[in-house]
């Protein structure tokens, strides 16, 4: 259901939750001071409690009204990058509900730069916890019918038309003592984030969950939990020529199957959709790619990855968490 942005503003105010465009990918938003609303999102979501929400605040302000310290790095990253697809992780004050902190004992914050976002954080004088607008592990949205596709049309939607960026906000935390660390790429890259803070992350001590995504991308599907996936079968490629290859193979044996390719060349005999060579375009098309390749309901979908190269951390994460190696 497509509503107003007065009728949004209604809503929140009420406690409800409705889905708004950001500029990264659309939100499932509710009030984050309503606990009530809150557990809304983790419920339409099926969201496991202990994973945090990320905060939409209307400028830098009110940063304070969550954050217990906003220490001199955190500062100077929010004023080089908001409103903007950067999500800073601070120590949270005591009074913040452990509902939108997922536990922890910091907050997510971020001034998204959508105009539609912003004009509805400002009319209505809320905060809002805006986590991506897709049951949980699915492929984010993008669109206001890849809501509807996910969600169900009855969902109120605030259509902004389709989100520039693309995939989700970095997320930069940045502790009391003003270490700093990246938790998720995204398209502003760590360079970026060196080139504000001066000084290099701390080292990370990483979770076993994160080890088993960085250190391979399984070879087979369910060795670890998929996310940002399509529901049908992901197979990723480094080289175009195995690809191809495979996409013959499954044909052969009677498969059905589209590809996901990034750039010029030789192509699978198959349905394909060809995204650009340039990482920001790719970022900004790759779920709505996704979504279209999932609709045809084949029974592989075989996705090229991008160059192991800086450009393309953000969009080689996400696409490394939806599928499995081929
Ligand atoms: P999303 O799923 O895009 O809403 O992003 C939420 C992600 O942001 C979480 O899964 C965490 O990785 C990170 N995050 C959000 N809030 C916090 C927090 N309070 N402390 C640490 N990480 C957080
Ligand atoms: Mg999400």
């Amino acid at each position: 259901m497509r509503i107003s942005l007065e009728d949004a503003v209604a809503r929140l105010r009420n406690g409800e939750v409705v889905a708004i465009p950001t500029e990264t990918v659309y939100g499932l938003a509710a009030d984050a001071t309503n606990d009530v609303a809150l557990q809304k999102i983790f419920t339409t979501k099926q969201r496991p409690a202990d994973h945090p929400l990320i905060v939409h605040i209307s400028d830098i302000s009110h940063v304070t009204d969550w954050a217990a310290s906003f220490p001199e790095i955190a500062v100077k990253l929010a004023k080089a990058f908001w409103p903007g697809a950067l999500t800073l992780v601070l120590p949270a004050k005591s009074h913040v509900s452990k509902v939108v902190r997922g536990g922890e004992p910091t907050i997510a914050l971020r001034v998204p730069n959508h105009p539609v976002a912003l004009a509805l954080l400002k009319l209505s004088g809320l905060s809002v916890a805006a986590p991506s607008a897709n049951l949980f592990t699915q492929l984010s949205p993008t669109t206001a019918a890849h809501v509807e596709a996910g969600l169900g049309v009855a969902i109120p939607v605030l259509d902004g038309g389709a989100c520039q960026v693309g995939i989700e906000s970095s997320i930069v935390s940045v502790s009391a003592d003003g270490q700093w660390q990246l938790l998720r790429p995204g398209m502003i890259s760590e360079a970026d984030i060196l080139k504000v803070v001066g000084s290099k992350q701390q080292i990370k001590v990483e979770s076993e969950d994160e080890k088993t995504i960085q250190a391979q991308t399984p070879k087979v599907p369910g060795q670890h939990a998929l996310h940002y996936s399509p529901r049908t079968p992901l197979m990723l490629f480094n080289n175009r020529a195995n690809l191809i290859q495979e996409s013959e193979v499954l044909m052969q044996a009677g498969k059905t199957c589209a590809a996901l390719i990034i750039g010029e060349g030789n192509q699978p005999n198959c349905q394909v959709v060809q995204l650009t060579s340039q990482p920001n375009e790719v970022a900004e098309q790759l779920y709505g790619a996704l979504h279209g390749l999932d609709a045809l309901q084949v029974d592989c979908i075989l996705a090229e990855l991008p160059p192991n190269a800086p450009a393309w951390v953000a969009v080689l994460d996400r696409l490394s968490r939806a599928g499995y190696k081929g």
